[in-house]
């Protein structure tokens, strides 16, 4: 994220605890890590913080922000406390205007349209990562469906709040060419994806052994992978590239 000035985690640990994530290698220890998807942290005194930081000026309008980088900022108990709709307001209420670029796979983000519009420079990007509800079951039972990510993207857009789609990791593609259609309808201002991350190390994080193995028995392998990015490249043409990597996610 060395493109941004600032991370914004409004939580730590996150509730859909898919398979692949990178993220539960960050986890503050073992036993955290082994029941990544049952914990979460709540920063309770984030909107104190981001007030601060306002009135300071640690945090200027142009500064590019990423919300959130390790985890999910609509946590299905963002529901409950709305913490990511306070801290987006704090920032609203003391003029500032971040680029902001919002990572989440929640159809919760919807509720924040209001907010989203107030912002002069943001992309509301929304991770889907197959067009299978069962592939999904499989590899992220926790998150919600396809379906209704898509309609979230689909609200956000015509509501005239920029998204991004984030093909991340690329999980089995039942029916590439539909999936591709589905996608360019949305008129994305970024198209983003990857292939799973195999390895990992102490700095690094990486896509679990049994994720992996998963994918094996699937028979998803790279050159699966690379066969559908080919394919959804065509499909969304040139005025929508589809971007790989840290090519994307690009400050709104
Ligand atoms: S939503 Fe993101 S942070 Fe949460 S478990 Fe899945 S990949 Fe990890």
């Amino acid at each position: 994220m060395s493109r941004y000035e600032f991370t914004l985690n409004p939580y730590s640990g996150c509730g859909f605890g898919c398979e692949y994530c990178y993220a539960k290698f960050f986890a503050p220890s073992a036993e955290h890590q082994e029941t990544w998807g049952r914990w979460i942290f709540v920063k309770a005194n984030a909107v104190d913080l981001i007030i601060e930081a306002c009135r300071s000026g640690t945090l200027k309008s142009g500064d590019k922000v990423y919300m959130s980088s390790v985890t999910d900022p609509y946590q299905p108990i963002e529901h409950k406390l709305g913490l990511t709709r306070s801290i987006l307001q704090a920032i609203l209420a003391c003029g500032v205007q971040p680029r902001l670029t919002i990572q989440t796979r929640s159809p919760l983000v919807v509720h924040d349209i209001d907010l989203f519009r107030q912002f002069e420079r943001i992309r509301v990007n929304v991770t889907v990562t197959t067009d299978s509800e069962e592939v999904r079951l499989r590899y992220e039972p926790h998150c919600p469906s396809i379906s209704v990510r898509l309609k979230a993207l689909a609200t956000l857009a015509a509501a005239g709040v920029p998204v991004g789609v984030s093909i991340s990791p690329m999980l089995p593609i039942r029916n590439i060419e539909a999936f591709g259609a589905r996608l360019a309808e949305l008129n994305a201002d970024e198209y983003v994806t990857q292939y799973m991350k195999a390895g990992r190390s102490r700095f690094a994080g990486g896509t679990s052994i049994e994720a992996i193995g998963k994918a094996n028995e699937d028979g998803w392998g790279v050159s699966e992978y690379q066969a559908a990015r080919t394919t959804l490249t065509r499909i969304l043409g040139k005025k929508r590239p589809l971007l790989e990597g840290a090519e994307g996610y690009a400050p709104a």
